[in-house]
């Protein structure tokens, strides 16, 4: 789940983060309004999923009331990235020394916590990645033992931040790393992480992603979820039940169970074509779920062509054929389906798919060969 710059903000300040103070608008007057409050000069800051708002005019500087209506109508109905904006949050402008950068994801690989601190802030981690790879300073904290105040102190000296910053810094990398483990978050970002004039050290932006799955620790996520921004391909899958993760390929996938999905998304890819999407059906694959996922699939207007690919274990290869033909007198589908039936009573399927088959519908025997029919298909 990912979080907008504000309720980031919000969850950090829960932490006991430094953030200015700020109001969200979601029209002109909500935006001067909220100035007023604060008294100017403020920031007007487009609030969408996706970074760079900055490069892209979503931040900008009012230094008065009608730069604040100015920046507004300017930036309410941006479109940044494909994210058009619908609210701006207005804060209290800060005045910045320096810029920093700090945050924690998950290292995988090395199954600890990884930390990224660095004084070139305020620009993208990706460039100072590549053009400076030695102004990262990097922690690897081990989740059991946690974060010590001596391993932070390493951190930070190992950044190069200036004398000026380092106490304040260390108390917000600790407070970070707080709120990412407690918090059960995936990513926590702050660019720039900033020093002030007076020398204070403060939260100038914040990028958030949460586990959708930890939900039930934090009943208050629940206001996350409902400004999540979905594809509206998820939108419709989901509300039926259904693992959908939309893709920008032509080829609609169904396959059951995550694995085989996942399989079948790269096995198009091996043969030249591009998955339309991931989707589960999970283990039933009777009439109402195979409807849906056609339905689903169909509505996708990039799709060219759809390739179902079965293994039965527990579904029997009876029942998905059933679920197929019955799903496709319900849906009228506007691609060819290219279906790989094997596992649990494969023939007995295949035998009752049979009469069936035609331009609309077409069989292979193997996994591979449905791969390559279904994308010819799509490629025209
Ligand atoms: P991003 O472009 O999406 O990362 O948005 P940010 O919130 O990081 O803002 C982009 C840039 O705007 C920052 O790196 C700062 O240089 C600048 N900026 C943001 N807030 C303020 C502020 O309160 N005062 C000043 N002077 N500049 C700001
Ligand atoms: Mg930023």
């Amino acid at each position: 789940m990912d979080l907008f710059e504000y309720q980031g903000k919000e969850f950090f300040a829960e932490y006991g983060m430094p953030i200015s103070p700020g109001k969200i608008a979601f029209t002109v007057d909500e935006a001067v309004a909220a100035a007023e409050e604060l008294g100017a000069p403020v920031m007007v800051k487009a609030q969408v999923h996706t970074g760079g708002r900055g490069k892209a005019g979503g931040v900008k500087f009012a230094a008065d009331i009608d730069a604040v209506r100015e920046h507004a109508e300017n930036i309410l109905g941006l479109d940044i990235k494909g994210h058009i904006v619908q609210r701006v949050w207005i804060e209290k402008a800060s005045d910045i020394s320096e810029e920093y950068y700090a945050s924690f994801t998950l290292d995988r690989s090395a199954k600890k916590h990884l930390g990224m601190l660095s004084k070139e802030g305020g620009v993208e981690i990706e460039t100072v990645a590549e053009e400076n790879p030695d102004a990262i300073a990097k922690i690897w904290v081990d989740p059991v033992a946690g974060l010590s105040d001596d391993e932070v102190a390493s951190w930070v000296a190992a950044a190069n931040l200036p004398e000026a910053a380092v106490e304040g810094s260390k108390v917000i990398l600790k407070q970070l790393y707080s709120a990412y483990v407690e918090g059960d978050a995936d990513m926590v970002e702050i660019n720039p992480l900033i020093l002030t004039p007076e020398g204070k050290v403060h939260v100038l932006d914040s990028k958030v992603t949460l586990d959708g799955n930890s939900g039930f620790r934090h009943p208050d996520y629940v206001q996350y979820d409902e400004t999540q921004t979905r594809d509206e391909r998820e939108a419709a899958a989901h509300a039926q039940g259904l693992q959908y993760v939309g893709l920008e390929g032509s080829v609609g996938v169904i396959a059951n169970g995550a694995g085989l999905a996942m399989s079948t998304v790269d096995v198009v890819n091996q043969v030249g074509g591009k998955p339309a999407n991931f989707l589960d059906i999970g283990g039933g694959a009777n009439a109402d779920v195979m409807a849906g996922a056609l339905e689903v699939i169909n509505n996708d207007p990039n799709v060219k062509s759809i390739f179902i690919n079965i293994f039965g274990g527990i579904t029997r290869g009876e029942e998905v054929a059933e679920g197929i033909i019955e799903a496709m007198k319900r849906v009228s589908i506007d691609s060819p389906i290219v279906i790989r039936l094997d596992g649990t009573n494969a023939q007995q399927g295949r035998d009752m798919l049979a009469p069936h088959l035609g331009d609309a519908l077409m069989m292979e025997t193997t996994m591979l060969g449905a791969a390559e029919k279904a994308v010819a298909l799509a490629n025209g």
